[in-house]
């Protein structure tokens, strides 16, 4: 490719709507345009490198087995009912209607879809086990689309079903699936950490996420270098700490605290630390059936881990109770309350809440709480459950060394489904003893434009991107420092054409500009390596080449450049396989 046939409009200015590292250069390197809120176009830089790693996923999918198939994105509400996510799915799912007023949805996720395609093809054990796949684009009507090509409501993604005769089937579909999103992140040459993550009502170990480490990404992770156990905070499991071992319970006292409402301002007033407070808060949550009040109690230093409270409840959302249900319920404002006296509430308090002896809480009457509180002794504790937030420093509920938290950008998930889909939509198969069986199933997801994006979040420096090799738009870029200089352009024509051959990406800057210029355009864009055609080094028959990544420069002799390069390149490309 030349440069002056490329379309890849830079930008010197700081585009003001872009927030994070990824959106701000993507838009400068000309790699991507906004059509719309959340909906990008990819100019033809972008489209090389989400093909790369499309390649990569495609590869690994399968070398695990995986077939590919083309499933539809305008899918029929009818499968959705069968389901029953059709009710369910919410304002994310973008819903659309024929001339016939008939219901359709774009493709947010194809479990439907692909069940229907397997109960209708597979009926034997002797088909199975199955590993279908697609890459492909995705709708989501995302509440806020950001951060460029994050949260996108048009993204990229390949997904991959698993179909199998038992659970122990699954394992083994699960564990390929583990092994090649390893393997493919590994070759898109990105740090990353597998985590266990939430699997909502299903539980246990039944799902991972792979996060791409970056400091400015959404998710925050935990892990323990002793033990390997690393989780999503949301899923992450807490220990309780024992704070007030051997300490005896005292008379249950009411004081006096005018308009001391928040934990900070108790702690303040009674001279005490929050790890003696308990704070109730109230959440209203909606069943299928029904809504109702819940009253949670933590220590006043933690905070609420709803994802671990919904699971709990097996709701299907959760909200805050406004102020004035809290009110009408309690009798006081939502400072004051307390589980103490609570009547005709379920009330679920955390692991930490029955190993205190002598608590605050909130009396239920406005500007009183109550001290020496005994959980246990003066409100019931029914039902006790994790429904912490584990901290940024705590000890790992496995060996107990201490965990560390990052940043992470979940790239990949893959879940165990169990039997969810085929028992709603009846897909089933004769085992040998010609008994009717479910299938098994599990899903598994790679967001690849958002890949592309959280690679730059973790490779970038103030001049540009630096993309790893395997995914680079182009692997070299020759910058002839003075192209109308014929000598100049004769060498880069002549090293053009040799990295071609070796199969190596070469782009050729053979544009007029000034070499500053190009440089500036090279470094934006990342290109792994730069060849500049001097007139310094031709005097020795040599040209520089400078490593993006390493930011390492050498002198090389014109006749060994392209075989250097090309080890190189090669390399780092196959080095995984
Ligand atoms: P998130 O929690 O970020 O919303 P999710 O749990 O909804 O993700 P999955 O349904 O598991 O995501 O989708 C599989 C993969 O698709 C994710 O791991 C992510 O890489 C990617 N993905 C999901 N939503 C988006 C989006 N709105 N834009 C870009 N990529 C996305
Ligand atoms: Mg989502």
């Amino acid at each position: 490719m030349r440069v002056t046939q490329l379309l890849a409009p830079t930008l010197r200015e700081v585009p003001a709507e872009a927030e994070v590292i990824s959106h701000r250069l993507m838009l400068r390197a000309g790699m991507i345009r906004k059509t719309t809120s959340g909906v990008y176009t990819y100019l033809p830089l972008a489209q090389r490198i989400l093909q790369k790693i499309a390649a990569i996923v495609r590869e690994e999918m399968n070398r695990a087995g995986g077939l590919e198939v083309g499933l539809p994105i305008m899918q029929p509400a009818e499968l959705w009912q069968e389901s029953g996510r059709w009710a369910v799915y919410g304002d994310e799912m973008f819903r659309l209607q024929d001339r016939h007023q008939r219901d359709f949805c774009l493709g947010p996720t194809h479990e439907e879809i692909i069940t229907d395609l397997v109960r209708n093809e597979v009926h034997s054990y002797k088909q199975l086990p199955l590993l279908l796949y697609q890459i492909q684009n995705k709708y989501r009507d995302e509440r806020r689309p950001r951060f460029g090509l994050m949260r996108c409501r048009e993204f990229i993604m390949k997904d991959l079903y698993s179909f199998d005769r038992d659970e122990a089937g699954l394992e083994v579909s699960y564990q390929k699936m583990y092994n090649a999103y390893s393997q493919a992140f590994q070759r898109c040459g990105l740090q990353f950490r597998a985590v266990e993550a939430d699997s909502g009502a299903i539980g246990g170990n039944a799902s991972h996420e792979f996060m791409v480490l970056a400091g400015s990404g959404e998710a925050l992770v935990v892990h323990c270098d002793q033990c390997g156990y690393a989780a999503n905070v949301e899923k992450a499991e807490a220990s309780p700490e024992l704070l007030q071992e051997g300490l005896e319970p005292g008379a249950l006292q009411r004081v006096h605290t005018p308009g001391v409402c928040t934990v900070v301002e108790v702690t303040t007033f009674l001279g005490i630390s929050a790890q003696e407070v308990l704070k109730t808060l109230f959440y209203e949550a909606e069943f299928t059936t029904h809504r109702e009040l819940i009253a949670v109690v933590i220590r006043g230093d933690r905070n609420i881990n709803e994802t671990k409270l919904l699971n709990r409840l097996g709701c299907l959302r959760l909200e805050l109770a406004s102020d004035t249900l809290i009110k009408k319920t309690t009798g006081a404002s939502p400072g004051f309350v307390g589980p103490i006296g609570l009547k005709g509430i379920r009330i679920l308090v955390d692991t930490e809440v029955p190993l205190m002896v002598q608590a605050v809480v909130g009396a239920n009457q406005d500007d009183y709480h109550y001290r020496y509180a005994d959980p246990g002794r003066d409100f019931p504790l029914d039902e006790v459950a994790d429904l912490r937030m584990v901290e940024a420093v705590e000890p790992c509920p496995h060996c107990g060394n201490s965990l560390v938290q990052s940043h992470g950008i979940e790239v990949g998930h893959i879940f165990k489904l169990g039997t969810k889909y085929s028992s709603a939509m009846g897909a089933r198969f004769l085992d040998e003893k010609g008994q009717e069986q479910l299938i098994v199933m599990g899903c598994y997801g790679i967001g690849v434009s958002r890949t592309m994006a959280a690679a730059i979040e973790q490779n970038y420096d103030a001049n540009g991107i630096k993309w790893p090799v395997a995914i680079a738009p182009y692997h070299v870029i020759i910058v002839p420092v003075s192209f109308q200089d014929e000598q100049q352009r004769t060498v880069a024509e002549k090293l053009y054409n040799g990295l071609l051959k070796v199969g190596v990406e070469a782009i050729l800057d053979d544009r007029l500009d000034r070499a500053g210029v190009k440089f500036k355009d090279a470094d934006l864009i990342g290109y792994p390596y730069r060849i500049t055609i001097g007139p310094k080094a031709l005097k020795d028959g040599e040209v520089e080449v400078r490593c993006r990544i390493t930011g390492e420069d050498f002198r090389l002799k014109i006749e060994e450049v392209v075989q250097w390069l090309a080890d190189q390149v090669h390399s780092q490309l196959h080095g995984f396989v």
